[in-house]
């Protein structure tokens, strides 16, 4: 980080300011609003300068600068059309260690003005640290859309009850849930309709009522890896929960989106190395819920297919543990998607299969007859280790050894990769291009469409990740 963001109380602090034109203007107006005492220097003045100086809001000194009239100032500003006396005015106040701002001029300075989003008492700044400014204006674009103005009335009336809550509710997590509550509550509609007084009385019931501290299980989809594949609501949760339970299919950008200070607990590994055991994840989630946490459980893609999602939530039936399940982007939609393949086509394929690679519990074959119809298109997840089994079964049911296959591995992420071939050759890719976990089998007609629209896949790639796919045909 080139500069840290702080936030400076400026009240009645004595700013200078050199130069008395349009770009002083700009600076002397931002920090009028933040409360600064200013002292301008300059040969002549825009006649805002004139006016700030006759309500009192600006002392206006007609010369030229000299480091004196740094004496007692907390900030400077070096806002002439001339270099040299930027330049001047950046040794002079460096010298003494002060802080500088020369317009237009970055080395020379000490601190920038950002972006500013005002939603007082909420203000976020943005700055690209002059690298990308349409960027960042872009950005700031985007969250002044996106933040309702009633943020400000809605911080300034919890920030009344603060102190209140403070004394009512003691513990940290109990009064990070209070707050959760009183966010997710009328409260907001009604600051937002601009209705206060309601507002108020009902924060003030809230606060009244007993503070229950039940616990919650959120299971919660996270798609196959890409995190602008997760949902809205996906993304709330995870910034409620009081800790995180996930494995290792939740990519780490994903992770990244975590609220912060949330706990975060690993309970599964790739294929072959330790992991946690289903039971003891299950009585993980029930022993963080009835210590009254929110727990989000973290899943990769869609918690219902082969996720486990239904077994977690059996095992939390009994306790009468409260939970939620949000669905997401299984891996099979997000590759396929990003692969090009579209797994149903009139022409190609009217059905689709997502079955699991995995031996079942008794050990028994799953149905390869049904699996190898022509003209329906046939996703296997964690089939990696069972390749060569697969494509042997599914020839001898009848499936055409011709008929195309694509593997694709770390689907949607920045690494993904996609290779293809035919049936006959699929073990041999397997082993040839080292395909590790996680990776999905697509078997099908559907898959020669790859061909003619991998171009969209790698569009669709590249404006997520600006890299090219390795496509290996
Ligand atoms: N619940 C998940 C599947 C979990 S099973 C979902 O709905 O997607 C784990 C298997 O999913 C992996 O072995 C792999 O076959 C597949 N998988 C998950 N994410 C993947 C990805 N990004 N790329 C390719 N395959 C993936």
């Amino acid at each position: 980080m080139q500069y840290l963001p702080l936030f400076v109380k400026l009240t009645d602090k004595a700013v200078l300011i050199v130069g008395g034109g349009s770009v002083a203007l700009r600076k002397a107006g931002t920090l009028l609003s933040a409360g600064a005492r200013l002292t301008v220097v300059a040969p002549d003045f825009a006649t805002e300068f004139l006016q700030w100086q006759q309500q009192g809001k600006a002392e206006l000194i007609q010369g030229y600068f000299q480091p004196a009239l740094l004496d007692g100032k907390l900030l400077v500003i070096a806002a002439t059309d001339n270099d040299l006396v930027n330049a001047q005015v950046y040794d002079a106040a460096s010298a003494r260690n002060m802080l500088v701002n020369t317009v237009d001029d970055q080395p020379k300075c000490g601190f920038i003005f950002p972006s500013i989003i005002d939603r007082s008492p909420i203000v976020i700044a943005i700055s690209s640290f002059g690298t990308a400014p349409v960027l960042a204006r872009r950005l700031r674009e985007k969250l002044e859309a996106l933040l309702p103005q009633h943020l400000g009335p809605l911080a300034e009336l919890v920030g009344r009850f603060r102190d209140n809550v403070k004394a009512k509710i003691t513990g940290f997590a109990a009064r990070r849930q209070f707050w959760e509550t009183v966010f997710n509550s009328d409260v907001v509609r009604d600051v937002q309709a601009n209705r206060l007084p309601q507002a108020e009385q009902k924060l003030t019931a809230l606060l009244a009522e007993p503070q229950s501290l039940a616990g919650e299980v959120y299971i919660v989809g996270t798609g196959p890896g890409d995190p602008e594949l997760l949902t809205l609501k996906a993304l709330q949760l995870m910034q409620q929960a009081d800790v995180v339970v996930y494995d290792y299919l939740v990519s780490p950008e994903i992770m990244e989106l975590v609220r912060r200070d949330a706990e975060r607990l690993c309970v599964g590994k790739k294929a072959g190395a330790h992991s946690v055991a289903q039971q003891d994840t299950n009585q993980l989630l029930i022993d963080l819920a009835l210590s009254g946490k929110k727990v989000c459980r973290l899943k990769g893609g869609d918690p219902f297919i082969f996720g486990r999602g239904g077994e977690e939530i059996q095992a939390l039936l009994p306790h009468n543990i409260a939970f939620q399940v949000v669905p997401g982007v299984t891996a099979a939609a997000g590759c396929a998607a990003y692969a090009g393949i579209p797994l149903t086509h009139r022409d190609y394929a009217q059905s689709v299969q997502f079955v699991t690679g995995h031996c079942r519990p008794d050990g028994s074959e799953p149905d390869w007859h049904s699996m190898s119809r022509t003209n329906q298109t046939l996703v296997i997840y964690m089939g990696l280790m069972k390749a060569a089994h697969i494509q042997q079964q599914l020839i001898s049911a009848g499936r055409s050894s011709a008929v195309p296959v694509a593997i694709i591995e770390n689907g949607t992420r920045r690494e993904q990769r996609i290779i293809t071939g035919t049936l006959s050759q699929l073990a041999d890719l397997v082993t040839q291009h080292d395909v590790s976990s996680p990776a999905l089998l697509v078997i099908g007609e559907v898959v020669s469409l790859q061909q003619d629209l991998h171009w969209f896949g790698q569009r669709a790639q590249a404006a997520v990740f600006a890299q090219p796919l390795t496509h290996i045909a």
